[in-house]
């Protein structure tokens, strides 16, 4: 199919999502793995990703073995798979139907106030409500923040914890989460980091929030996931239009090795980077707020999904940062953490080699460009094996993955306090 066709396909499917208030329906479209054994392997399926007007890579293809999960429309199956037959490339068909997962999905938004709201996906509007709702129940202790504006105008909001103790100025610590539009998941988390730092009565939690200054920012991506409410659960980026193709993936958009590694210059890719570094009104308002606050915070944290990883720089080269032996003591007692209350096993390293070169991030703009010496992104729950398309977490899922992440915030901080960072 000619790229111009495909592009009018596309633009069909969205006027028919915007004129019929519908959903993108995904009806008998399959999700694959692929896994590229070598390097021609790889070249191939990169040739894939860059080219395709329909298939939808939900992993950046850059590593060899590294298994990947494609989305292939009905009428391109065949061909899909002849191709991988051909050139003897592994596969594994993990779902059959993807409407019908999407479609579990979206009954796990709460459609109405729920007694815990980490039983179920909340709208922006319900967060941004409670977070309002923090302002003022907790008056001088919770400020509302924001870290920027979104395209369609919304407000990146945030709040800052800071609570009265008699102590000054304290250390900072940024949590950035939704960055990826259909990674709920990080979102869910961040709200309950936040709760938890105000309500939680266990010790080590109390100390977390009386030590430091939290400014958490559970949306940087707002205007993405209303869209994956609204319209396309599948969808990752903002929403800028590029010519007929929409969004740039704001998380390879940040001003630091723009566009030199796992990042493209197609509009139409998962991982487009953007016209140029900040081209993404998120990523320019939310650098210029994280770098107004750059004496303060000594810590910077991004929440994504999935596979359960913690990362650490760099993503732009595979260069270690210089002070990588304290990267290396955090992150082993983080996961030691993590897995203590349900046994969650995480992996990573740094990006580049743990997942994959990934240029622009804001893990990488904190640790490079604003002088933060500690800034990690936890890619949190379902685990790569999970035999689905990654961002179907189930709802009863969430209270888990929060909680256990919070072990692992704790012994996190805990040891970038030993090691003097917050000094
Ligand atoms: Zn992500």
């Amino acid at each position: 199919m000619s790229l111009n066709i495909g592009l009018f396909l596309i633009l069909c499917l969205t006027a028919l999502a915007l004129t019929n208030g519908e959903r993108v329906r995904f009806d008998n479209y399959r999700v694959y793995e692929v896994n590229a054994s070598n390097r021609e392997k790889l070249a191939l399926l990169k040739q894939m990703e860059d080219t395709s007007d329909s298939l939808l890579f939900l992993d950046g293809v850059h590593k060899i073995n590294r298994t990947v999960k494609v989305v292939v429309p009905p009428h391109k199956v065949s061909d899909f798979l002849l191709v991988l037959d051909v050139n003897d490339i592994d596969y594994n068909l993990v779902e059959k139907d993807l409407q019908t997962a999407l479609e579990k999905d979206y009954n796990q938004i709460a459609t109405r106030a729920t007694t815990d709201q980490w039983s179920a996906y909340q709208t922006l509007d319900f967060h941004y409500s409670w977070l309002r709702s923090l302002a003022s129940s907790y008056p001088g202790n919770v400020t509302l923040i924001e870290g920027g504006k979104s395209y369609e105008k919304r407000s990146i909001l945030g709040v800052k914890i800071s609570l009265h103790n008699g102590k000054k100025q304290k250390p900072g610590i940024f949590l950035e989460a939704g960055i990826h539009a259909r990674e709920w998941i990080a979102p869910a988390t961040a709200t309950y980091v936040i709760d938890a730092l105000l309500t939680s009565t266990d010790e080590q939690v109390r100390e977390l929030a009386e030590t430091y200054e939290w400014y958490i920012i559970p949306h940087a991506n707002p205007d993405g996931y209303v869209y994956t409410h609204t319209t396309n659960r599948m969808w990752r980026k903002t929403r800028q239009p590029y010519g007929s193709c929409y969004g740039a993936d704001p998380n390879r958009n940040w001003n630091v090795s723009w566009n030199t590694v796992g990042a493209s210059s197609n509009p139409c890719s998962e991982t487009f980077a953007g016209s140029a570094a900040n081209s993404e009104i998120e990523v320019k308002s939310l650098s210029r707020y994280v770098d107004s606050l750059k004496s303060v915070v000594k810590l910077y944290i991004s929440f994504h999904s999935f596979s359960q990883y913690l990362l650490y720089p760099n993503g732009d080269t595979p260069e270690l940062p210089d002070n990588v032996k304290d990267y290396e003591q955090v992150y082993n007692v983080t996961l030691k953490a993590i897995s203590k209350r349900y046994d969650t096993v995480y992996t990573g390293g740094n990006i580049y080699d743990a997942i994959y070169p990934a240029a622009g991030s804001s893990v990488d703009y904190a640790y490079s460009k604003t002088g933060i010496r500690m800034a990690f992104c936890f890619e949190l729950r379902p685990n790569g094996s999970f035999n689905g398309n990654g961002m179907e977490l189930p709802a009863d899922q969430i209270r888990p993955t929060a909680e256990e992440i919070l072990d692992g915030l704790v012994a996190m901080v805990n040891e970038v306090k030993v090691l003097g960072y917050f000094d």
